[in-house]
């Protein structure tokens, strides 16, 4: 066995993926900013780089329907049976077939964060869904391209079965996670972190810390931010897991958002996450959440390079 893979396996970590999450979006790969490629080229590099093996990814099933419903309605579920409906959801012409299969896409990323949640929980370490983090998700409507909120079905399903309690949800993505923040507003044991530039939403929760940054933020005042903020939250709180959306979306190249974090601010960003909870010995699953741009992929991958290499907490 090579060092690396060594290390790999020291360092416990493990990538959640499988080739359905690129195949039910290939036929649109015009689709708005958001780079198709992405989850495969992380993936690709991850093998090129021998980061990984067969072993160390992780392979989802779709998730039920039965997982489903403890966070959506039925109404809402039933009404996206219909791919008109989808498009409509995702603010697309309808074009057959592409719509039929986009829902299925959310089935197997959803399955994927539900495996990354429980298999960090149970073997206490840190698992990376190659996808997933579709926050702005609610229990009865899609909203911003995120049609099932994979978050709120994972805990729900981990909570159901697990027999867990507090969950953090620390989303670092460039937009508020008002879904997740909704979906848990009167349950004070999902702890909402979330620091980003778009406020969809004032949302008044007990255990939630929303921190909103102007335009134009770069390394130095979010870094200031999280690392005033985080290390209380995760010490009072004391979760029993938590999920981190390490959204690419702050990068100063991504299309969509307005900060100017760097490569290197957003791979402190990320450590310091990871040290965060790690340190405590938190099981941690990691979503990519939002990014856009052709640079965007680098920024997760960047990330998780380094705790395979480097990211061991002894
Ligand atoms: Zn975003």
């Amino acid at each position: 066995m090579n060092r690396i893979l060594r290390l790999f396996r020291q360092k416990r970590a493990k990538i959640v993926y499988r080739s359905e999450y690129m195949t039910a979006i290939y036929a649109r790969d015009n689709h708005r900013a958001f780079d198709v490629m992405k989850f495969k080229k992380i993936r690709d590099q991850l093998v090129k780089e021998h980061l990984i093996t067969r072993k160390d990814v992780l392979v989802p099933p779709r998730v039920s329907d039965e997982d489903l419903l403890r966070v959506h309605t039925k109404k809402y579920l039933e009404s996206l049976k219909n791919p008109l409906i989808v498009a409509q959801y995702l603010y697309l012409d309808y074009v057959n077939p592409w719509d039929e299969f986009i829902f299925e896409y959310f089935r197997y990323v959803t399955g994927g964060t539900i495996l990354a949640a429980e298999h960090a929980f149970e073997q206490d370490l840190v698992v990376f869904n190659l996808g997933g983090g579709y926050h702005h998700a609610h229990r009865d409507k899609a909203e911003g391209f995120c049609l099932i909120n994979d978050v709120a079905v994972a805990i729900e399903k981990l909570r159901a079965e697990k027999k867990l309690r507090r969950v953090l949800v620390v989303d670092l993505d460039y937009h508020q996670g008002n879904g997740v923040m909704l979906i848990y507003k009167n349950d004070p044991d999902v702890f909402t972190f979330s620091i980003h530039g778009a406020t969809w939403e004032e949302i008044d929760k007990e255990n939630n810390l929303d921190i909103e940054l102007p335009s134009h933020t770069g390394d130095a005042e979010y870094l200031e931010a999280l690392k005033s903020y985080l290390p209380g939250v995760v010490e009072r709180f004391q979760p029993e897991l938590t999920i981190y959306l390490a959204g690419a979306d702050p990068f100063k190249e991504d299309t969509l958002g307005d900060f100017e974090l760097t490569e290197s601010g957003l791979l402190e960003r990320d450590q310091f996450v990871y040290q965060q909870i790690r340190q405590r010995k938190i099981p941690l699953a990691v979503l990519a959440a939002g990014g856009y741009g052709p640079h965007s992929w680098k920024i997760y991958f960047n990330f998780i390079k380094w705790v395979i290499t480097k990211g061991n907490i002894s």
